[in-house]
């Protein structure tokens, strides 16, 4: 059974769903991205195929080199094996030269994909609810009864709980006192004029071509908020940056927010409580859900179901230990 409100501004619904083997100012390989990248890939078309819709689409990133020293970064790492896969020895920009300022160079990544989240969303809890497996309703932790091996909650009873709630996690009586961030991110829908480009461009920050003809523009990071509401402040930085790299007209068609579960070592938070053998917790998934998720999601229902160890390094009892 899956316990949610079908909530609109939820990370998940709010990202660009992008897959980016390549990241940073100095371009280093995302962390685990080789184990990452094709278990996505194939859990995307296998969810293609269950829902009958498309889902994930390769598309390559054309990164924006700003000056010498960046370009020369980029070229080094094209001579690293480790990177061969993931990096194309020429870029072909296309069509976004004639919709962006000029720029001094571009460096392209391959591998790389954009994941229809909130299509998946949209049609996978349409799934859970044809097979009467959802219950519409904000989790009540006060409606949990542990008092037999068997959970209960309400109408219904399980052998265990798996927490899967993103940001809210830290108003979680179980799992608050996780290190959790939690980054808030705003992005602009627009339309530009002709055609659409068929790659994703990385120049200051993300303009991703949709499915529908528009693109989403973003994001920021914000650290300290009151809530995850779009601001002016937000749009007036996103319009600003879309004043630094487009040159040709624009029309905003949408402007959104949420806020991305974070955690402080930037990885997943997989495990059980210390005292409740049968609740679970599966969070932490940051800035990356769309790569992370398919292959931490498999990670847990192995644990889950088949006892398999978590890996350390995703395990929530990294924290306990530190705390002792
Ligand atoms: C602006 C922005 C851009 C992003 N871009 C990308 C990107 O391009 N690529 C990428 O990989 N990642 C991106 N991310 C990060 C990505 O969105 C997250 O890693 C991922 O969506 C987290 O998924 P989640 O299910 O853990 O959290 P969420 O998507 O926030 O979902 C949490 C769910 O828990 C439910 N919930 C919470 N509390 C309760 C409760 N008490 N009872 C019932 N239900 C509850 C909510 O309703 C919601 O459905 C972006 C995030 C943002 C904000």
């Amino acid at each position: 059974m899956v316990v949610d409100p079908g909530l609109e501004n939820t990370a998940s619904k709010v990202a660009a769903g992008i897959i980016n083997p390549i990241t940073g100012r100095r371009f280093v390989k995302s962390w685990r991205i080789d184990d990452l990248v094709p278990f996505a890939r194939q859990t995307y078309l296998d969810l293609e195929v269950l829902l009958g819709v498309p889902l994930f689409k390769s598309r390559n990133i054309l990164r924006t080199l700003h000056n010498p020293t960046e370009l020369n970064h980029w070229m080094s790492r094209l001579g690293d094996p480790g990177f061969e896969p993931y990096m194309l020895p020429e870029s072909d920009p296309g069509r976004w030269t004639s919709l962006i300022q000029a720029v001094y160079a571009f460096g392209e990544a391959t591998q790389a994909g954009q994941v229809n989240l909130s299509g998946l969303l949209l049609h996978f809890r349409h799934w859970i609810q044809t097979h009467h497996l959802l219950i519409e309703d904000v989790f009540d932790y006060e409606d949990l009864d542990r008092s037999s091996d068997m959970l209960r909650y309400r109408d219904w009873s399980a052998q265990s709980i798996v927490f899967c709630e993103g940001y809210q996690a830290k108003h979680n009586p179980y799992f608050g006192n996780l290190p959790y961030e939690g980054a808030k991110g705003e992005v602009l829908h627009i339309s530009l004029p002709g055609p659409q480009p068929d790659k994703m461009l990385r120049h200051h920050f993300f303009l991703v071509p949709q499915e529908d003809g528009t693109y989403w523009a973003g994001s920021n990071y914000i650290w300290r908020y009151e809530n995850d509401q779009p601001t002016p402040e937000s749009r007036a930085w996103l319009i600003g940056q879309l004043e630094k790299v487009l040159n040709v007209p624009y029309e905003i068609i949408d402007h959104k927010a949420a806020i991305r579960p974070t955690v402080k070592d930037r990885r997943p938070l997989l495990g059980v409580h210390p005292e409740f053998p049968n609740i679970f917790i599966f969070n932490g998934l940051g800035t990356k859900g769309a790569s992370q998720g398919p292959f931490f999601a498999h990670h847990m229902a192995n644990y889950l179901t088949a006892h398999s160890p978590i890996d350390p390094e995703v395990d929530i009892r990294r924290f306990h230990a530190k705390n002792h």
